[in-house]
């Protein structure tokens, strides 16, 4: 299409292959998105993006999960904008990191404490480093596919990893009490923690909640063993539930992990823990140049605020059930199967018989032309500036949608 092989966006492509390695990297690289998708945006304002080919989308990946309340949240820009004016990377953190500390103690019942850093990968390593230095152990469960940052010891891609990074690493299955307490015994009297998602939502796979069996089964298993349960709340956090995800099972971690949607949008990221991690948390060394930041913990104040009065997660799960039962009356009317897994406010949607989401990207090729961003194969994100206006439109949009993957 000369619309699209003339558009602002492939120049700015070509550039960018150029001095960029592969023109983008990681989970961005463009061969992930269907043909159509842009790789640079020029704004946000609420739900919608705009392109830098002034497409506007009703979007549904919401950054990949940092926005959660809407793109230029007014409560949340000014409480950023006031910070700014005063400074933001200053000689040491400003007041605000007390308060916000003391915000997610207050909401958070499992947490005595908080500390800060820029990224979910430096909380999650952080959760690690902390259960290592607290019992003087080696060994950490992890889920077989989970996905819990990018750095050696977690990135999904092996190129460049030695297997010395994850030398100290067992896997369990997801939900499978069994293969948890298999991994336990064979860390033996060196495990350190078990890492474990909020719920399973790896790629291109059906989501699924952990039982409360499972949830149970970690934490007792963790109790008996002096080991530390580290909840990865990188993705759902503040989604399912303003107290940590796991309040939804009645089980608390010792240690979870948080950044994404906190901030909304700005570059934050916490680990919150309990009492008997307080000194080794406080003994180990973590740092960065930019985690005393003062402007985006400003805006996790402001945005947790509204978080907790608004209760964001009921709004969002509100609107995700009517974009989820909108989907399967149209998948239904066009005699598709569809599969809508996990939590309603992170949608995966998946059709049956879809080797490679081919069908997938034909349906979010078309919703795109359509002016409606879905992912294929990611789970998406509902943030609490959708309104029922545009799930009607992304029904509309999806409609479309089934009705170009029926004719395939
Ligand atoms: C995104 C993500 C991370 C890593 O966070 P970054 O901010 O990208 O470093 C870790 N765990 C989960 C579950 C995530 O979704």
């Amino acid at each position: 299409m000369d619309a699209v092989s003339n558009s602002a966006d492939t120049a700015l492509r070509a550039r960018a292959a150029r001095v960029v390695p592969g023109g983008m990297w990681g989970h961005l690289h463009a061969a992930k998105l269907p043909e159509g998708y842009p790789q640079f945006f020029a704004r946000g304002e609420g739900a919608h993006l705009w392109d830098v080919d002034g497409r506007r989308f009703v979007d549904f990946m919401c950054s990949w999960g940092p926005n959660l309340l809407g793109h230029l949240h007014p409560e949340v820009e000014e409480a950023a904008e006031r910070q700014r004016r005063m400074g933001d990377c200053l000689n040491g953190p400003a007041e605000v990191m007390v308060e916000l500390a003391e915000q997610l103690v207050a909401m958070l019942p499992h947490a005595a404490w908080a500390m800060f850093q820029k990224n979910g990968t430096d909380a999650t390593t952080t959760c690690l480093t902390i259960a290592r230095a607290a019992t003087g152990r080696r060994k950490v469960l992890v889920a077989r596919g989970a996905y819990h940052g990018a750095v050696p010891w977690a990135s999904p891609s092996l190129l460049g990893v030695t297997a010395e990074d994850r030398a100290h690493l067992l896997h369990y299955e997801f939900n499978d009490i069994d293969s948890l307490r298999a991994a336990a015994r064979e860390a033996g009297d060196d495990l350190a923690g078990v890492i474990v998602s909020a719920f399973r939502h790896d790629l291109g796979r059906d989501q699924e909640m952990p039982t409360v069996a499972f949830a149970v089964a970690a934490r007792e298993l963790c109790d008996a063993a002096g080991a530390a349960l580290m909840l990865d709340e990188v993705r759902a956090g503040m989604r399912l539930h303003t107290g940590g995800s796991w309040e939804l099972l009645g089980v608390r971690p010792d240690l979870s992990a948080w950044s994404k949607a906190i901030a909304n949008g700005r570059a934050l990221s916490a680990v919150t823990g309990a009492e008997w991690l307080r000194d080794p948390a406080a003994r180990i060394f973590v740092t960065g140049s930019f985690w005393c930041g003062a402007v985006p913990m400003a805006a996790a104040l402001a945005t947790l605020r509204v978080v907790q009065r608004d209760d964001v997660p009921a709004r969002i799960e509100r609107l995700g059930r009517m974009l989820r039962d909108g989907l399967a009356e149209g998948a239904r009317r066009h005699g598709l199967g569809l599969r809508q897994t996990g939590p309603a406010q992170m949608p995966m949607v998946l059709f049956d018989d879809d080797p490679g989401a081919r069908k997938g990207e034909v349906f979010c090729a078309t919703a795109l032309r359509h002016g409606v961003y879905f992912h294929p194969r990611h789970n998406m994100f509902l943030s609490a500036a959708h309104t029922e206006a545009d799930i009607a439109a992304a029904l509309e949009a999806a409609g479309h949608g089934f009705a170009a993957v029926a004719a395939t």
